[in-house]
């Protein structure tokens, strides 16, 4: 597909949406915000941990407020179709919206307006109508939070590999196994499980189903503290875990192309998020460089340090060019259609490893830029910076996002 015609702008939805949030940061995120500050638990996306790992209640008791007023006012499922009580938007209008959420929030508690992995996801549509009244709508409006357990302590990438198994018993399923590296696990209220059905059966061999977490044999495992140091990832025990048929998310052996919809939903929302990102470090870094002095002179003046702003703008630029294209091309293939469209595979894993790694780029200039005070625990760039390292792993390393783009290249030639 050659486009010619493709429209990038923002729209009138956007704009209204953006105003909204604006007012909402500043009536409601704020306020908690500077509450949170003075009962010193650490902030929003560096939360003071216990010693297992887990965030200050407080911390998390403040992000869950967020969701549910956010979700009051209309700003909280933007991505999710009109179908299932959300805006509808497109992925266009959905990238300048998150371009906007992560802007303005910055590492502040506004980024919980907007559903994450712990909120409703596009893959729901393939729910049927007792998980969408006990779960989806629940989730549509933030009183409950999810997680999505794909990933195995020995299968990540090689999700086929997993060992999980859901066997059928009488007219429900049986799960047992073992997650690892799952977000929200220490804390959600439901998870989206992908198990083996049907071993052996390649793309088709895996099913998804909704575990409520106060199903007896359900148990939360030992945090997975990582370079985020958020408390946000975890490991989930499902033991003899019985669930009726109802919790069956999409067709027996559609679990493959369910999961890969929630996977690619988060690996599009990197454009957005990365173009947000990347122009707040883009501004802090000029406005560092023009007041930080090296012999009565701004660092601004120096080449080297010039030459590392315009390496970051050129990134920025690219990187948000490359995200405003691909969406487009993707709201005509169809971004979540099961099955997929192969160019929209190719399509979502460019859009990943683009930004992936021009963000990864840019937070290291932007330590550099801030010498010692960019390296200070708890900074913006510091922060910004681990969180681009993990940003190339989860949701599909830059590595496997390599293989697809390379997999629809030699077999369209
Ligand atoms: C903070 C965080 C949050 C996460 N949240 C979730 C979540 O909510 N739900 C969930 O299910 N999972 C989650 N994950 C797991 C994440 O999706 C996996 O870590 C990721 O898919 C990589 O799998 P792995 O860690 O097992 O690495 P591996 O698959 O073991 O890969 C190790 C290395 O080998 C390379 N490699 C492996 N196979 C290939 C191949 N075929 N071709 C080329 N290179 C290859 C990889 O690129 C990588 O460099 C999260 C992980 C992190 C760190």
């Amino acid at each position: 597909m050659t486009p010619t015609h493709l429209d990038v702008s923002a729209g009138d939805r956007v704009l209204d949406y953006t105003r909204r949030f604006q007012r909402f940061h500043e009536d409601v995120v704020v306020p908690l915000e500077v509450e949170l500050a003075r009962q010193k638990v650490g902030t929003p996306w560096q939360p003071a941990l216990d010693d297992a790992g887990r965030m200050h209640p407080q911390v998390w008791q403040a992000r869950r407020e967020v969701q549910r007023r956010a979700a009051a006012a209309g700003l909280y499922a933007p991505h999710i179709p009109v179908s299932l009580g959300g805006g509808g938007f497109s992925r266009m209008e959905m990238m300048h919206v998150e371009e906007f959420v992560y802007h303005t929030s910055g590492l502040g508690l506004g980024l919980a307006a907007l559903a994450w992995t712990e909120g409703p996801a596009p893959h729901l549509v393939h729910a049927g109508a007792a998980v969408r009244r006990d779960f989806v709508e629940p989730l549509m409006s933030g009183e409950i939070t999810a997680a999505f357990a794909n990933t195995e302590p020995d299968a990540g990438s090689d999700v086929l590999g997993m060992r999980t198994r859901a066997e059928r018993r009488g007219s429900g399923w049986v799960l047992s196994g073992r997650k690892a590296w799952i977000t929200n696990a220490p804390y959600c209220d439901a998870a989206q499980v992908v198990a083996v059905t049907e071993p052996g059966a390649g793309t088709r061999s895996l099913t998804m189903f909704l575990v409520e977490a106060d199903r007896p044999g359900f148990r939360r495992g030992p945090d997975n503290r990582t370079i985020l140091d958020d408390g946000m990832t975890g490991e989930l025990i499902l033991e003899n875990v019985q669930v009726p048929d109802e919790n069956r998310i999409g067709e027996v052996g559609q679990g493959f192309a369910i999961a890969m919809t929630f996977i690619n939903w988060r690996r599009v929302c990197r454009g957005g998020m990365c173009a947000g990102w990347n122009r707040l470090l883009v501004e802090r870094a000029v406005r560092y460089a023009k007041a930080r002095q090296y012999g009565g002179e701004p660092i601004a003046a120096l080449q080297s340090v010039r030459h590392q702003l315009a390496d970051m703008e050129a990134d920025r630029y690219s990187a948000r060019a490359t995200s405003l294209m691909a969406q487009a091309e993707l709201d005509e293939l169809g971004p979540f259609a099961v099955p997929l469209a192969p160019a929209a595979r190719r399509l979502i894993s460019v859009l990943k490893v683009v930004n992936d790694e021009a963000f990864f780029r840019i937070a290291d200039r932007a330590v550099q830029i801030h010498g010692a005070a960019g390296l200070r625990l708890g900074s913006v760039e510091e922060k910004l910076f681990r969180l681009a390292r993990n940003l190339r792993i989860p949701a599909g390393t830059v590595e496997i996002q390599r293989n697809a783009i390379a997999r629809e290249l030699v077999a369209g030639a």
